[in-house]
This record gives C-alpha cells, structure tokens and sequence, in this order.
C-alpha cells in the first residue's frame, strides 16, 4: 500500500476519528415521524445528528451552515473560488429491523469492528471523508477549488434532503463531486429509480388487517395479517397454517386470527436475495382462501418488475429490479409501494408503463417519486481522478462498476460519482441487523478521501 500525502496525519488522530464515528453511530437517526418539529423535517434524531456533525467540522475549523434539518454542509478553502468539490454524504439510517445480537445504537468495537446501524451506511464512510478533508486542511496545502462536505438527512427515505438543498436552498450544484455511499473503485453509472404506491378495494374479504415492511428501499422480513370469519373456516386456517413452521398463528378471541410470516430482509435494489414476507404470506393465504386479490398482490411481487409490466435490461446496467417494500390493507383497500430501478439508458416512459399497468385494472396511484439515472462516461472527470487516486492506494485495478442502487451522486449528474466504501469480499451487512464497519478501512478510507478531495480540487479539466 502507498503511503499518501495524508497517512502521517490520519494515523497521528486515529484516536480521535475512531472515537468521533462512535459518537455519531451513537445517534438514533432513523426517521422518525413522531418527532417532526421546527428544523427537524425527519424527526429529531435525524436533526441531532446533522446538527452533531456540523457542530464537530465548525470544531474542526470548516464554515458550516444548516438548511432546516434537511441538509447540512461545512466547507473550507478559497471562500471566493469559482468552482468547488464535494463529498455528499447520508447522516439517517434505515430502521433497525429484527435479528440484532449487537446494541445497535452502541457502537461498541470488536477485534477490526464497529458495530452500528449505519456503521457502513453511511455514517462510517461520511466520517471517514469528514477527517479526510481535515486532513487536507490541516496540511494547509493550496486549493484552486474550495471543497465541500454535504451531509443529508433523508437518503434512506423519501430523498427530501437533497431536493430541499438545490432546490429550495438554491445550493450550487459541484463541479466535481463523489458519493462514499457504495464500492471501489467507483460507480460510473446508476439505474434510475422511481416509488410507487397504489392502491386499490379489495371487496368482501376474510384479510381485516394486512402489514408488511418499514420502507420501500427493503424487502419486508415480517408480514402480519388479522382475519376475522366464522369459528370454522378460522379454526381450519389455524389448523392448517400451524403445521407449516415458518408462520406464527394466534388466536384473536372469538372471531379474529392473526398471522405472522417471516421472510428474509435485503436491499430493495437486490430485491432478488431476500424473500418478501408479503408475498410469502399471501400465497400462503391464497392456498387457504382463493380471494383474487391475494393471487394478484403475488404476481404484482415479481422481483424482475414483470408484475407490473416493466421487465427489461441494458448493457451497461442490467436487469431492472422492483421491490415491493410496503404493503397494507386497511378498511378494504390494498396498498402496495413499489421501489423499481431501471436500466441506466432508459428514459422515463418506464414510468408510464408501471402506472399504466396499474390504472388500467381499476388501481389508483397514490405517491411517486421519481430519480433518473447517472451515467458519466469513464473517460471524464471525477473518473480518472478517483480511479488513479484508488489505484494508486491498492494496485487494485478492477473495472469501475455500474449499479442497481442509487446514491447522491444521481443529484449532482453528470458532476459526481459513488465512491466507495465497501470492498469485494465485504460482508454484506448494509440495512441487515449487526451492521458493521471496519475500522482498518475507516482508517484507508480517511487517506483514500483526503487524497481524493485534494487531487480533485486541484486537478484541470
Ligand atoms: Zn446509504
């Protein structure tokens, strides 16, 4: 490994950047309803945590300003420089889930590990860039372009951080940019991604209650419904249901049944290595109960996004992907949210399609949100920039990636690309329970970054 212009100083504050990640991991930043105030518009751990990391950089000497909860940035560097670099970081968290063996919220360290959610996305990985540039402050070498570190607070949700910040806050788009929110090398291309969510009645149905999964960017790991029917056909669901191991079934007094089915949780944008306990306790249900609607939720679950009519794939991206993250029945009506990402060198008809699908058999569409994809061709910059700074750091000469997920990146296109952190042979632990990070690569990150931040600074294009 090369030792790079910022190693004496990363390893001179190790200390301080391993105990800095704990303390954010620290902060509950999931989002969090229940507590939307004034200058917290994803509840108040989201806002602590911004507000935390914004208080460290002003600490650490950068110019920090704070747009209302939703997005944060501190910079440093020539203040009336015409172009700026930035690192786009995520400060919330997805929601715990089930199967933790760890304190989540205890960042506690073991053998190479710190053990979080958000530990490796994206607080572990932000912070590493954090001290990167502190490195590259601190080294007081020059900057041609002033550099930027945007911290948001709504990633793993609705991505109203980064709207709010360019949009509403009018924050200059960077010149050059990367997101520490994916793998190395880098990602020079992203799938679009769009949310959906319809709704349609269901009629006279057994199925009260229908519930599964927390956001639409997860495969639900838990499905629950109540029936409510005569003794008999209960009492033969019951019967039935219970000899199957992986469904929990439960009396509900006289005329109520509840059922619980688990599946197993991952990212939406590999909605294909999970299994949805939606649709796994539909089918089941279905096989008891033939009620249309159970078989059509199935169908419409289809990983591939053939259940609603989009199926397809591109060279540079592959295959779409669809994700039915949310679903719920509630007073006779079925809602599903669908998370779909769709071939980079798609344009957006994809959506007319999926809706199309949707309304043409009597669905309403209730929410969708829409981000179009990223492509920077690997010839252009931050590409070569990022590529020589990564190679020069491993001797690791792999190809850049393309990706199903999408990250900040796609919010300052085509300026800006995915950056690492994660490595081949990394444990797959992001939104799954014992999130973990690895502090050696915390450590390599804050060098790779630093590097990164002041070579892009620095670079002519
Ligand atoms: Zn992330």
């Amino acid at each position: 490994m090369t030792l790079s212009l910022f190693s004496g100083w990363v390893d001179a504050h190790k200390d301080q950047i391993i105990a800095e990640t704990q303390a954010v991991l620290r902060i509950p930043s999931v989002n969090e309803p229940e507590s939307i105030g004034p200058g917290a518009p994803f509840g108040k751990p989201c806002a602590d945590a911004l507000e935390h990391t914004l208080a460290l950089c002003a600490s650490l000497g950068m110019r920090t300003e704070n747009f209302g909860g939703y997005a944060g940035h501190a910079e440093f560097g020539p203040e009336d420089a015409p172009e700026m670099v930035a690192m786009l970081g995520h400060l919330d968290v997805v929601p715990l889930g089930s199967g933790w063996t760890r304190e989540p919220w205890g960042a506690e360290i073991d053998g190479d590990w710190v053990y979080a959610r958000g530990a490796s996305d994206d607080k572990g990985p932000t912070f590493a860039a954090l001290f990167g540039a502190k490195a590259v402050l601190d080294s007081g070498l020059p900057l041609t372009r002033k550099i930027r570190l945007i911290f948001g607070c709504d990633e793993e949700s609705g991505w109203e951080c980064m709207r709010h910040y360019f949009d509403v806050a009018k924050q200059a788009k960077p010149d050059l940019a990367f997101t520490p929110d994916a793998g190395f090398p880098l990602y020079y291309a992203e799938k679009g991604s769009f949310t959906l969510t319809a709704t349609r009645p269901i009629g006279d149905s057994l199925v009260a209650v229908f519930s599964s999964g927390l956001r639409p960017n997860m495969v639900p790991d838990e499905a629950e419904v109540v029936l409510i029917g005569s003794a008999d056909r209960l009492g033969y669901i019951a019967k039935t249901l219970k000899r199957k191991q992986t469904f929990k079934v439960t009396d509900e007094g006289d005329k109520a049944l509840r059922i619980w089915a688990k599946g197993k949780a991952s990212h939406g944008a590999s909605p294909q290595k999970g299994i949805n306990a939606a649709k796994k306790l539909a089918e089941a249900l279905f096989d008891l109960f033939a009620e249309p609607w159970l078989s059509e939720l199935v169908e419409r679950c289809a990983t591939d996004g053939s259940g609603i009519g989009i199926a397809g794939k591109d060279e540079i991206t592959g295959p779409l992907t669809c994700n039915v993250g949310i679903v719920s029945v509630l007073d006779g009506t079925l809602s599903m949210t669908f998370n779909v990402r769709y071939p980079a060198t798609w344009d957006d008809s994809v959506l007319t399609r999926a809706q199309a699908s949707l309304t043409d058999t009597g669905w309403t569409i209730a929410e969708l949100h829409h981000t179009p994809p990223l492509y920077v061709p690997q010839d252009a910059e931050p590409v070569k920039t990022l590529l020589k700074v990564y190679r020069g750091h491993t001797g690791d000469m792999t190809k850049p990636h393309t990706m199903g997920g999408r990250t900040y990146a796609t919010t300052v296109s085509p300026n800006g690309v995915a950056f690492g952190a994660g490595m081949k042979g990394d444990p797959d632990v992001a939104h799954r329970p014992d999130e973990k990070f690895s502090i050696e690569r915390l450590l390599f990150c804050a060098n790779v970054y630093a590097d990164a931040l002041y070579q892009l600074a620095n670079v002519s294009r």
